[in-house]
């Protein structure tokens, strides 16, 4: 079956979707996007993300052409095909096509989105941990908006990959901020950290659903700036998405955090987050 999209309100075969030259995704950047989960064909904090995305939209001056409401249930009936189980929805969000001009033009946001499948994840416990290597956070100061402007984000990401390392973590002078993709976390005795979100962190939904699940494994989450080093002699240090889930972290730049598995206390958040995830899509 040919994969689909709905994008501005119709639904069509993604390879036949058509967007203008002059759409200011593809001129400025200036759009935001989604990206939700889909465990069994159903989404994840499918409501968290259509709130992000709001606030996305928000801090561009950017108004949804539709109700959250409507979006919601249009996700919903599109997944309902069921042509996608273990995946992900893909969400964009841009002003629009109008005649090149950086002031805001009079017209039709794009909307759209469609689903992939993704290789679904293996057991935490036999998990390999991955390696990050450090950049330096050159990013703007509105990393709370979802923006589909990635490029610093993709720079780095490949700079980690041409070392051998599988995620770049940013270091905004020796602050320890987040990743090319995803947020971290460090683990210091019963004591779970991470960077408060705002100008340099984006509110990951992990992240939020793992702050709240913590007490239920004994730990105390706090959000709260750490340094490089403080990252390097943590008990445990792990990264989170929506894609990967949490992905514990064996190398720092040239150190080595931990043993050969994946710590213990990492290991139950991400069992909590498991079934957190099979009581919500059932
Ligand atoms: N930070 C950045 C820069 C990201 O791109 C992502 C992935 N979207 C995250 C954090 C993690 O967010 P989430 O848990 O919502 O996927």
């Amino acid at each position: 079956m040919s994969e689909l999209i709905w994008i501005n309100g119709e639904v069509m075969p993604l390879a036949e979707a058509r967007i203008g030259v002059e759409d200011r995704g593809f001129q400025f950047a200036d759009g935001v996007y989604e990206v939700i989960r889909l465990y069994k064909g159903k989404p994840f904090t499918l409501d968290q993300h259509l709130e992000r995305l709001r606030k996305s939209a928000d801090g561009i001056e950017l108004k949804l052409p539709v109700a959250v409401e409507q979006l919601r249930g249009e996700i919903t009936r599109f997944i309902s095909r069921g042509a996608v189980g273990e995946g992900m929805i893909y969400l964009q969000l841009t002003r629009g096509a109008a005649g090149r001009n950086h002031a805001f033009p009079d017209c039709r946001p794009t909307l759209l989105f469609y689903a992939r499948v993704l290789e679904p994840l293996g057991d935490p416990e036999k998990s390999e941990g991955i390696r990050l290597i450090t950049v330096a956070d050159e990013r703007w100061k509105r990393c709370w908006v979802k923006s589909i402007a990635l490029l610093p984000n993709v720079l780095a990401k490949n700079k980690a990959l041409a070392a051998g390392a599988d995620e770049a973590v940013f270091l905004d002078h020796g602050v320890v901020t987040e990743c090319s993709a995803s947020n971290i976390f460090i683990i210091r005795g019963r004591r779970l950290l991470t960077h408060p979100v705002g100008a340099k962190v984006l509110p990951g939904i992990t992240r939020a659903v793992l702050l709240e699940l913590a007490p239920s494994v004994g730990l105390s989450p706090a959000e709260e700036a750490f340094s490089e080093d403080e990252a390097i002699h943590a008990d445990e240090v792990f990264i989170t998405s929506t894609t990967r889930e949490i992905s514990w972290v064996s190398r720092w730049d040239q150190a080595t955090i931990g043993g050969a598995k994946c710590p213990p206390q990492t290991l139950a958040l991400h069992r909590a987050l498991r079934e957190r995830v099979a009581a919500e899509t059932a």
